[in-house]
């Protein structure tokens, strides 16, 4: 017999460092955990065996059994599923794949090992055995293979493999438990354990002793009538099938009936997936032929917006031995998927008309997968505009597009936002000003695909976008509140043809640097800001597509001046004169300014330097 002796990957040390230490008071979790591995492992097989039957070897009765010896103070769960080979046991028993367990070993190590609560909201897995028991024996054998393999740990640091003999298929756990731990011996316990965790496993949980007995309900819960489930059996459901701990926010569960039958049970997590925003975008919905696994990996199920749906779909409509590739272009898929996208969309809508705040919880969590939607699903794309929230001028609630249609003042035809990459800086943009001056609400857009649908969409309810940092700003059409001037002019503002004057000195000085200059009255605060011309890419999505690495046109900025502004006005009495060093200079200064406020670089920052240091000297005179 060969023992290999080998090291857990760090990830894998640090982590069990974490459980075998914790006082997380919890720890029954560990049965759950495995009795979870345990099915899924009776999954993968009974879905590999429907195009190779020889893999199950004929014992395709699926069960998972407990068995407890009181002596040797073990406990063991043994499955019939689909085993692990050498290979497998390496990488699944000796490393981490779930991008979770980062997080949870970040998030534990800062908050010392006091917050053990952790444990239980992350989740992990096979290693929570290791809470219970000090040592740990996995005697497996994988489907279609002759060789058994016993892997077997302390979990400090380093396991065992090594050959071993196992009858058939499937994989045994031993657990040898700690001495205060004796109350996994226990049937009553066992079995309250497994009822409170587990009964939605969809095999037959088996406690081995004199009599059998079979602790679950063993029914796949999707198949049950709605109204025999519990709150907390879906929970329970939810946190097996999504491998999450939170709560869900929403549960779907329907059974459809016509042309092509399926019953879903949906979860909307209530946090979000760790791999949301991952370039895959993959979603991890569970597709089930009458109750037979098919696969959790399939992009045609639901669209990508919504990845973050988990759940099951289980269809009599799709053939039984569907392989992964045939589940492209399928027909009766693609009536599943449009089925499911219009129930998720509705159920939502419902969500947002009756619960607002439950609304903003979830649109604060998926909002900017949502707006993917709006940007993906062509057919879906009135609905989606009518789920999407905003943050706006208005206030810290999210702001729907019809609520901010219905707001808009007399003589305002356009949406106004503004978009950039975070709220708090955006909220300082002194193109706000004259919007806020006059009462119009303006939206902040700050996730990166809204660059992406809001050219495509164009309009809502007729009325189309306006970015505030693009094009001309005319906001004298537009009325204040409680002022029925037509035109309200700024009385303190500088002359017309002196302003033309003023725009058109600095415009020589600055030559290609700007594309115009020209006076605004989107300010009120700030002297001057930059904005782009009506056709080019607004200055956001460059800044973004250039971080990217993206080649974007050098498109010069128009800047603008704000005529009622003390500093402007001097300016526009010196230019009477012409040209002069102190023009020149104050041109520079206020272009440059504008770019930093924008978060741009000032490309001469010596120039910059310079010019500043002699603006100040003049003005300590
Ligand atoms: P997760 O279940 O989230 O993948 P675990 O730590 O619970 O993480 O399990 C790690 C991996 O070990 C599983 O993904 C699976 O590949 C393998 N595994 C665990 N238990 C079993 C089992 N009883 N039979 C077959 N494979 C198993
Ligand atoms: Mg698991």
């Amino acid at each position: 017999m060969t023992e290999e002796k080998l090291s857990f990957q760090a990830e894998v040390s640090k982590l069990l460092h974490i459980v075998t230490h914790s006082l997380y008071s919890n720890k029954e979790i560990f049965l759950r955990e495995l009795i979870s591995n345990a099915s899924d492992a009776c999954d993968k097989l009974r879905y590999e065996s429907q195009t190779d039957s020889s893999l199950s070897e004929g014992d395709s009765n699926f069960r998972i059994t407990l068995k407890v010896d009181k002596d040797a103070k073990t406990l063991t769960i043994a499955d019939n599923g689909i085993g692990m080979n050498h290979d497998d046991l390496i990488n699944n028993l000796g490393t981490i794949a779930k991008s979770g367990t980062e997080a949870f070993i970040k998030a534990a190590e800062e908050s010392g090992k006091t917050d053990v609560n952790l444990i239980g909201q992350f989740g992990v897995g096979f290693y929570s055995s290791f809470m219970v028991a000090e040592k740990v024996v996995v005697t497996t054998r994988k489907a279609g293979e002759d060789k058994a393999w016993a892997w077997e740990s302390n979990g400090e640091g380093e396991y065992t493999i090594t050959d071993a003999e196992r009858d058939s298929h499937g994989t045994t756990i031993v657990m040898h438990l700690r001495e205060d731990q004796g109350e996994y011996l226990e049937d009553m316990r066992l079995r309250n354990i497994v009822t409170t965790y587990s009964d939605h496993i969809d095999i037959p949980i088996v406690l081995l002793g004199e009599e059998e007995e079979t602790l679950n309900s063993a029914s796949a819960i999707w198949t049950r009538a709605a109204k025999d489930i519990s709150e907390e059996q879906y929970k329970e459901f939810y946190h097996h099938v999504a491998h999450a701990f939170d709560e869900p926010w929403l549960t779907l569960h329907n059974k459809v009936e016509g042309v092509i039958e399926y019953t879903n049970l949906l979860f909307i997590p209530g946090s979000r997936p760790l791999d949301l925003f991952t370039p895959e975008r993959k979603n991890h919905l569970k597709l089930y032929v009458n109750r037979v696994f098919i696969t959790d990996d399939c992009d045609e199920v639901i669209p990508q917006y919504l990845r973050f749906v988990r759940g099951v779909v289980d269809s009599g409509d799709l053939p039984l031995n569907v392989s992964r590739e045939m589940l492209q272009h399928n027909p009766v898929l693609a009536k599943i998927k449009a089925g499911l996208t219009k129930k998720i969309l509705s159920e939502l809508k419902k969500k947002a008309e009756k619960d607002t705040e439950g609304y903003s919880t979830f649109w604060d969590t998926f909002g900017a997968v949502m707006k993917e939607g709006i940007y993906e699903d062509f057919a879906h794309r009135k609905e989606c505009l009518s789920l999407a929230r905003f943050k706006s001028t208005h206030g810290d609630e999210w702001v729907s597009l019809a609520e901010y249609v219905e707001r808009m003042k007399d003589g305002q035809d356009q949406i106004y936002y503004i978009s950039g990459e975070d709220l708090d800086s955006l909220k300082r943009s002194p193109q706000l000003e004259g919007f806020k001056a006059k009462g119009v609400e303006v939206l902040f857009m700050t996730d990166p695909i809204d660059e992406f649908w809001i050219p495509a969409v164009s309009q809502f309810e007729e009325k189309s976008f306006q970015s505030i940092t693009k094009g001309g700003a005319d906001l004298s059409k537009i009325k204040k509140d409680g002022d029925d001037a037509e035109d309200d002019k700024k009385e303190d503002a500088a002359d017309k043809d002196a302003i033309d004057r003023l725009c058109a000195a600095f415009k020589v000085v600055l030559g290609d640097e700007v594309q115009e200059v020209r006076s605004t009255d989107r300010l009120t605060d700030s002297a001057v800001c930059i904005v782009a011309s009506e056709s080019a890419m607004d200055r956001n999505l460059q800044r973004m597509l250039k971080q990217h690495g993206q080649d974007v046109p050098n498109e010069a900025p128009i800047l603008e001046l704000n005529p009622t502004h003390s500093l402007i006005k001097k300016l526009v009495d010196l230019s009477v004169d012409g040209t002069s060093q102190t023009l020149d200079d104050a041109a520079h200064l206020l272009l440059d300014q504008a770019r930093i406020i924008e978060g741009e670089t000032v490309p001469d920052m010596t120039a910059f330097a310079k010019r500043l240091t002699s603006a100040m000297e003049k003005g300590l005179v």
